[in-house]
């Protein structure tokens, strides 16, 4: 039995092996560092669950609106704001749920540095789960967990990327009224690979053990932290790679080397969006709502969603705004990136290579592509 129809459409969510009854569905990674589902033969009982499952081969249908409200809005709490990726507004929604007795799914980094989905029911937890990791999270048997949690009927906030959301979905066939969903605006995942060959690079020459990494480091502003990342070591000292020097974020941003080829073709993009809730920053939101502290998009897609907003707003600082402010800054609402076509080229060339000089080499732009630049800035100074 085939669960996808192509590779390169199978977004890695799990829900076929979270569903599949006999265990026979492993996530295997393969040469380029993304996991994908291996059917082992002689557990399979040919049942079509894992098909059926897909939400590539078909999406659960929920009920979310056509055209929702949309936020610009940060946490007054300003220590989570400055640790948060954009305005601190996960960690708000979340500890409502976790003070209300509910639990909380989100993706933490484990213990070799990877980055897995995880459930927690406390606040000392949540702190783990704070922060976006740029490379994909591993969900293991988190649905399965999920579900467990929903049948208590005890409140459950799940945080996925817009796949892992419908694939949770169409694990679950249910919209729980004790689950709340959310979800980012999503720029695409990364190798796990490749995010590991960069760590190994720094340990290197550092000679030090890495502990944690922390991406959109806000040390110079919200609006130059996408290419700052802090890096925390095992011995309590750290270092931040800003700009140019770090490489892991300009082989993302941008060259595109190492997102999942799925995410080139992604079916959750546009309207209507998958979870209860979409996060995002506000890029090119305007001066009065933007100190450079990181301001939070938000959109309500669904009554849950709004209830929970409605909960937590003593706690934040929001103004309603014109939905068509959603694309000034964040193509990703309803485009796919556009995959490097050497990308799988250079995860392999990771087997032999130092991380850093492979992505100098693919990042650097063709001469024709350097005219048409060249060009297109001349065109815009005139
Ligand atoms: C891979 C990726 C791509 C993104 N692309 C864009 C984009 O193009 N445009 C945009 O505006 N925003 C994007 N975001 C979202 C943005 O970075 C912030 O996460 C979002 O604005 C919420 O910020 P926050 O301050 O509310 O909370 P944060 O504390 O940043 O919360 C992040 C939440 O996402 C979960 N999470 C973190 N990493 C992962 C992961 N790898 N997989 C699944 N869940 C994860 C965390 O558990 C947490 O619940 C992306 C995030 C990720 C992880």
């Amino acid at each position: 039995m085939e669960i996808w129809l192509k590779k390169n459409e199978c977004t890695g969510c799990g829900a076929c092996s979270n569903v599949c009854p006999k265990g026979a569905i492993k996530m295997i990674e393969d040469e380029c560092g993304f996991k994908y589902p291996v059917i082992d033969h002689t557990l399979c009982i040919n049942c079509g669950l894992c098909k059926k499952t897909c939400p590539i081969v078909s999406k659960f249908e929920t009920a979310r609106f056509d055209k929702p409200s949309v936020y610009a809005t940060w946490s007054k709490d300003e220590e989570n704001r400055y640790i948060s990726t954009s305005g601190g507004m996960f960690f708000e929604l979340a500890k409502y749920v976790i003070e209300n007795k509910g639990s909380v799914v989100g993706a933490r980094y484990n213990k070799n540095n990877l980055v897995e989905h995880y459930l927690v029911n406390n606040l000392k937890g949540l702190e783990t789960l704070r922060q976006s990791k740029y490379l994909q999270s591993d969900t293991k048997n988190i649905f399965k967990d999920a579900q467990e949690i929903l049948k208590n009927n005890k409140l459950l906030l799940f945080v996925g990327s817009p796949c892992q959301i419908a694939g949770l979905m169409k694990f679950l066939k249910e919209d729980y009224e004790n689950l709340i969903t959310v979800e980012f605006i999503c720029r695409g995942v990364n190798s796990p690979k490749a995010y590991r060959s960069w760590l190994e690079e720094i340990e290197n020459t550092e000679a030090k053990k890495v502990k944690k990494v922390w991406f959109k480091y806000k040390i110079n502003g919200w609006k130059t932290s996408p290419k700052c990342t802090r890096v925390d070591f095992t011995d309590g000292s750290h270092k931040v790679y800003d700009g140019d020097e770090n490489k892991f974020m300009s082989g993302y941003l941008g060259p595109n080397l190492y997102i999942r080829p799925s995410c080139g073709n992604c079916h959750f993009k546009d309207l209507p969006r998958q979870a209860d809730i979409t996060l995002a920053d506000f890029w090119g939101i305007d001066n009065k709502l933007d100190d450079d502290k990181g301001t939070s998009m938000v959109l309500l897609n669904s009554n849950k969603g709004i209830d929970l907003f409605d909960k937590i707003k003593a706690k934040i600082i929001f103004d309603e705004r014109d939905f068509d402010e959603i694309l000034n800054g964040n193509q990703c609402f309803n485009h796919s990136v556009n995959i490097n076509p050497k990308s799988e080229q250079f995860l392999m060339s990771l087997n032999d290579n130092n991380f850093s000089e492979q992505v100098k080499k693919y990042s650097k732009l063709s001469i024709y592509k350097k005219i048409k630049k060249s060009i297109k800035k001349i065109i815009r100074k005139k």
